[in-house]
């Protein structure tokens, strides 16, 4: 636009207190009722001009008293709507030309479509409460219409194919307006004034009913709806296409129902998410605090883990979280779920649309197919979903949030780089809960979570996620970021594609810690804690329980946990008994004189007996003769077989479960820690845990006390570990990372005692301590080595 300009020249030039000026807005702009506010915001004001939305940012050109601009330009900071996220208003004086051709009253120009260097589009935002209103006002004309929206709410990121943010570029395409949808979309004074999925009964997508294995929808709108309410009160579970993907749902008050969800979609223990009506139901349910109850009802609505009461177990049927206090739970979000909840008047089960460990369903045929075997019926639409979001789930810890999966609502609004990065790359994160990160100058797009990157399907959900939001941020990656570890399929993905000059491979944990201190500015060095279940180390050997001494280039490690054999590779992860196997008969001896675990007697006698004894014998012939028992320093693992010696765990269903079931065993109690071993070997500090797991085979206390004593060890010996680090670099600066600081008492822990011995301890907030967050982590990394000049090697020093 014709904005780069010589002069302020005044219009009419005779009058000094009138001018024009061009105001270019960037930042969160598009989809959030910016350019409407706008144009409100200039018709008070009495400007002339125009409004329009370019690729990235908001252009205004605008005429009048040089009293009510500057007025323009402070407001559309301070007053910009809920949603918009403005970072920088740039304001220029606009040329006699330019400025001769305002239109006499201010307008909104239609988008210009321009190259794009700064491309920000808006998460969905869930329904506001005036379109709730309309929703059950019988008078209103989108009265219990499961589409309704405005510029303050609905569907964003899901649905568009292409920036800038346009009703002809999403997938509303089809949908044409009816007139009074039109007039409402026209009129600037309107909420619905250019809210681009805007929709009536008239015009708009309509629901359809089918049942699984008929051939065609069996009834459509209202109907559509009744049905599925009478199948959902009859115990049925039905897929029901959401914003994102689809969901399962079932009655989560029918026992029966929820069990077989479970054993259909293969997840046996992992607890469900519960939607409910209100945040009153919400309350009954779980004890909610203020932070809490803002992210429950806020525009993003994750699913939030909240402490169950005791009448829950009242409420809700056993299997939906069996034994779990905690409870992820969340309220309706799209005008669908608020009908749904209010006939039912009672909590749904609502877990996403997939097999475990499958990427969640989007396409309709795709659904169909495979969910057939979980469903008894679809409640779906003809609105398509351009891009594939599962629900965000989050938590409080220590008094502010932290995210445990970033998806609907969260991403792909763009986290800092604190170091901006020269060239546009990709860092294609790791394997578990699977995310990429696409990152320009200071911005770094974590793309929504996408499951475990372990088969085929994952795989292309990965690379359709990439090209879609690569091509919305026109962002064309020249280098690429990968774990170490060959094996991982993001790792595979970037030697294929990209040439060896153009990747940078960065250790793991490395990866984990400096998603920490990115996350929270943090560029210079710090000792970084990784907690973890298993990462490729840079000496060959796998780790997990780590203290480093990094900054966002490099890392030097300081302390180390005890190696132990994993007894079967990968199968070790899924069966912790055979780690506490791996410590009995092959944790890392650092003493000729002293081979062995301490002497655990009838104990150890005891829990072997537990064991299959064929087993017992193969695991222990694995670790004597070194067959596929890679050795690894991990602390997650050290966690598995604690749960395993304590009877707590034998065979885990999920990474991480060990640790999470530990803090549940040990509820609030307090303990005293057990007996360990620090040593030191060359330059590191290890924690030896052998007479740690011995005395909880001896103690004769309780499991939930053992489990507490446990936890209780495991802090003390990061104090001493980090004291020490800290005594041989001076940093206080403290970044706890890794999957094991899912565990809430652990992390929260730490987190105060680490404050009161001076340190400045830090946990990652916005982005996943578990593997979610290493694709943020590996940017910042990458980033810092290339504005540096530095080399791509991991492992130098800081
Ligand atoms: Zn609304
Ligand atoms: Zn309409």
């Amino acid at each position: 636009m014709a904005a780069t300009v010589q002069s302020d020249v005044r219009v009419p030039a005779a009058d000094p207190n009138h001018a024009a000026r061009a105001f270019l807005v960037e930042g969160v702009v598009q989809g959030v009722g910016f350019r409407p506010f706008v144009w409100r915001l200039a018709t008070d004001l009495g400007l002339v001009g125009r409004v329009r939305n370019a690729a990235g940012r908001v252009e205004v050109e605008a005429a009048g008293s040089t009293g009510a601009l500057d007025a323009f330009a402070r407001r559309l900071r301070t007053d910009a709507p809920p949603r918009a996220r403005v970072e920088r208003v740039t304001v220029l004086p606009l040329d006699v030309e330019a400025a001769t051709g305002l239109p006499t009253a201010f307008e909104i120009d239609e988008s210009v479509v321009s190259a794009a260097v700064d491309r920000l589009f808006p998460p969905d935002i869930a329904t506001c409460d005036d379109c709730l209103a309309e929703l059950f006002d019988p008078a209103d004309r989108r009265y219990r219409y499961p589409f309704t929206n405005c510029t303050n709410c609905g569907p964003r990121a899901t649905i568009i194919d292409e920036l800038p943010y346009d009703r002809a570029q999403t997938t509303m395409r089809p949908f044409l307006l009816c007139e009074d949808c039109e007039r409402e979309y026209r009129d600037p004074a309107n909420r619905r004034f250019h809210a681009e999925p805007v929709a009536c009964p008239a015009c708009g997508p309509r629901l359809a009913w089918r049942a699984t294995g008929a051939p065609a929808d069996s009834a459509t709108g209202e109907a559509a709806l009744s049905a599925a309410v009478a199948a959902l009160r009859g115990g049925q579970i039905v897929a029901v296409k959401g914003l994102g993907g689809y969901h399962l749902a079932c009655d989560a008050t029918d026992d029966a129902s929820v069990r077989r969800l479970r054993d259909r979609k293969r997840r046996w223990a992992k607890p469900f998410a519960v939607m409910v009506r209100d945040l009153a139901a919400a309350e009954a349910l779980c004890r909610v605090g203020a932070l809490e109850r803002r992210l429950l009802t806020g525009p993003a609505r994750p699913i939030v883990l909240l402490e169950a009461r005791a009448a829950a177990k009242q409420i809700l049927a056993r299997s939906v979280a069996a034994g779990n206090r905690r409870l992820g739970v969340f309220l309706p979000y799209t005008p669908l779920h608020h009908l749904l909840l209010a006939q039912l008047d009672r909590p749904l089960v609502l877990t996403s649309g997939n097999l475990t460990d499958e990427p969640l369903a989007t396409d309709d045929d795709d659904a169909l197919s495979r969910l057939a075997g979980l469903a008894d019926g679809f409640l779906a639409h003809d609105r398509e979903i351009r891009a594939r979001y599962d629900d965000t789930v989050t938590r409080v810890v220590a008094r502010r949030e932290s995210v445990v999966r970033r998806a609907r609502g969260y991403a792909p609004e763009p986290l800092p780089l604190p170091i901006a990065t020269p060239v546009p790359l990709l860092a294609v994160g790791a394997e578990l809960k699977h995310t990429f990160t696409l990152a320009r100058g200071t911005r770094a797009h974590v793309a929504p979570h996408n499951g475990d990157l372990e088969d085929l399907a994952t795989h292309r959900a990965f690379t359709d996620g990439l090209a879609h939001l690569s091509r919305l941020l026109a962002l064309e990656p020249e280098v690429v970021v990968h774990d170490l570890h060959p094996e991982y399929l993001s790792t595979k993905y970037a030697v294929s594609r990209f040439s060896a000059d153009k990747r940078i491979a960065v250790q793991h944990h490395h990866a984990h810690v400096a998603s920490c201190a990115a996350e929270h500015g943090i560029t210079e060095p710090f000792l970084g804690v990784a907690y973890d279940g298993l990462g490729m180390g840079d000496d060959g050997t796998l780790w997990g329980g780590e203290v480093l001494l990094a900054d966002l280039r490099g890392y030097r490690r300081l302390a180390r946990f005890a190696r132990a054999p994993l007894p079967g590779g990968a199968l070790a992860v899924r069966r912790p008994y055979r780690m506490a196997l791996g410590y009995l008969f092959g944790g890392e001896a650092f003493d000729a004189a002293e081979p062995g675990m301490p002497d655990a007697g009838d104990a150890a006698e005891a829990f072997l007996a537990h064991l299959d004894p064929r087993e017992v014998t193969l695991v222990r012939t694995q670790i004597a003769r070194r067959l596929n028992a890679p050795v690894a320093s991990s602390a997650g693992r050290l966690f598995d077989a604690a749960a395993a010696l304590l009877g707590i765990r034998d065979v885990a269903e999920f990474e991480a479960q060990a640790a999470i079931d530990l803090e549940l065993a040990a509820a609030d109690r307090k303990a005293e820690p057990l007996p360990y071993r620090l040593r030191r070997v060359d330059d590191l500090l290890v924690y030896d845990p052998r007479p740690t797991l011995a005395a909880l085979l001896t103690s004769g206390a309780s499991a939930g006390a053992l489990a507490a004593a446990f936890q209780t060890t495991i802090a003390v010996v990061t104090r001493e570990l980090l004291s020490d680090a800290h005594a041989r670099t001076g940093v206080r600066t403290v970044c706890l990372s890794g999957g094991v600081f899912q565990n809430r008492r652990l992390a929260s822990g730490l987190l105060r005692e680490l404050a009161a011995d001076g340190f400045e301890p830090y946990i990652n907030r916005q982005v996943p301590v578990n593997d979610g967050g290493v694709s943020y982590g590996q940017a910042a990394i990458a980033a810092a080595r290339l504005a540096s000049g530095a080399s791509g090697v991991p492992g130098q020093e800081v």
